[in-house]
């Protein structure tokens, strides 16, 4: 890069932060221009030919992205409701499900399987770690009626835990060949690797506004075979939710989808598949690495051991006697918006997040700012 494009680079870059500050929270995440740019179109009819060709054109990627032959359903929801839509499309009232818990979003598929009523096992994993694959098989094998799903999370968003997938599903795979699997990947999706098929996923769920650098408010669901035989047999009330009406006639949807939401995912997925996985992974790794230098440097300490640590979001511990609320607001005086943390992680960690549209640049923007803030600690009465 010359010189002139890099000073160019580093103006627009400065511009941008003046404008509008740094976000750096694990989602939403920065909307790229490109995909703020189509946002603006004029709606289209979603009962003809140029939504059913949207629909063709963002559901054949997103499957490719998944590494999937299955399915690809969007929903006009937040993560949440997107997790609530696989769990009562594939289970039915008793069902036992093993819930693997490492931190708030484990917790809350947990919430979500308990409050239609199955019959849920949490296996708790210390905040922090990500499970172990020997405990998870030790509960599949505990005896009585067979577990009908497990619930994984992928990345921890809480905590900044990536758990290793393909290894435990290897492990739960050898033990119940024939069990359920469901992920959430809500912010690991686009950011880090995943390979539904080849890693023996039944559902995997994702949403709009973490790495895929689109505004929230698409939940989106890929279902393999598997789950479509269980969907047969499912018995959980739902309407909206259901996925047999978007299966049934794809490009069809049987309620109004969100269509500029579309658009500007549509355009997400063009400027990830002109990055490349291999390189936009490869970044995700370093941005990883950046940030736990840059928390390291300035005494926090990374929550998540480095081998499980995620390339899309990192939590640090701070040190004693500053608290999280005093760094997010002067962060916030200087234009970065960090995220603070959930449960028992409140009063001693932050997280940065760093995934879909936060480049490097911007992770070291966000240390420049934190080292200003650590030099006038003193002065805003924190003893470091
Ligand atoms: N799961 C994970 C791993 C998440 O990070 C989030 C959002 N932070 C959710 C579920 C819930 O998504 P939403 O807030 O979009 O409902």
């Amino acid at each position: 890069m010359s010189t002139q494009d890099m000073e160019q680079r580093q103006l627009n870059l400065a511009v941008d932060l003046n404008d509008e500050g740094l976000l750096m929270i694990p989602g939403p995440t920065r909307v790229p221009p490109e995909v703020r740019a189509v946002m603006t179109r004029q709606m289209i009819s979603h009962r003809g030919p140029d939504f059913e060709e949207l629909h063709a054109d963002v559901t054949s990627r997103l499957t490719k992205l998944f590494h999937t032959q299955g399915d690809v359903v969007i929903l006009p929801s937040s993560g949440t409701g997107a997790l609530e839509a696989a769990l009562v499309n594939v289970a039915s009232p008793g069902d036992r499900i093993l819930s693997c818990v490492m931190g708030a979003f484990g917790a809350r598929f947990a919430a979500i399987a308990e409050a239609y009523g199955l019959d849920v096992e949490r296996l708790d994993v210390e905040w922090g770690q990500a499970p172990d694959p020997d405990e998870i098989v030790a509960r599949l094998q505990s005896g009585g009626k067979p577990f009908h799903a497990v619930l994984l999370t992928h990345c921890e968003t809480s905590t900044g835990v990536l758990q290793p997938l393909d290894e435990n599903i290897k492990a739960i795979r050898a033990v119940a060949p024939d069990v359920l699997i469901l992920v959430d990947a809500v912010s690991s999706f686009a950011g880090a690797p995943l390979y539904m098929d080849e890693w023996n996923i039944d559902v995997t769920i994702t949403a709009s506004q973490k790495a895929l650098m689109t505004p929230p408010g698409l939940g989106i669901v890929a279902v393999g075979p598997r789950a479509r035989e269980a969907m047969a047999k499912a018995k959980l009330p739902r309407f909206t939710w259901d996925f047999e009406p978007y299966l049934k006639a794809p490009g069809k949807p049987p309620y109004t989808p969100a269509v500029g939401l579309w658009f500007g995912l549509q355009a997400a997925l063009d400027s990830i598949e002109a990055e490349g996985e291999e390189a936009l992974f490869a970044r995700h790794r370093r941005m990883r690495d950046m940030t736990r230098e840059g928390f390291q440097a300035l005494g926090l300490r990374p929550l998540a051991p480095a081998e499980v640590a995620s390339p899309t979001v990192t939590a640090a511990v701070l040190p004693e006697g500053i608290a999280p609320g005093t760094v997010l607001k002067l962060a916030r005086e200087k234009g970065l918006v960090l995220a603070g943390a959930q449960g028992h992680l409140k009063d001693t960690v932050i997280r940065m997040g760093h995934m879909g549209g936060v480049q490097p640049e911007h992770i070291t923007q966000a240390f420049k700012i934190l080292e200003e803030i650590w030099a006038d600690l003193p002065a805003a009465g924190v003893n470091r």
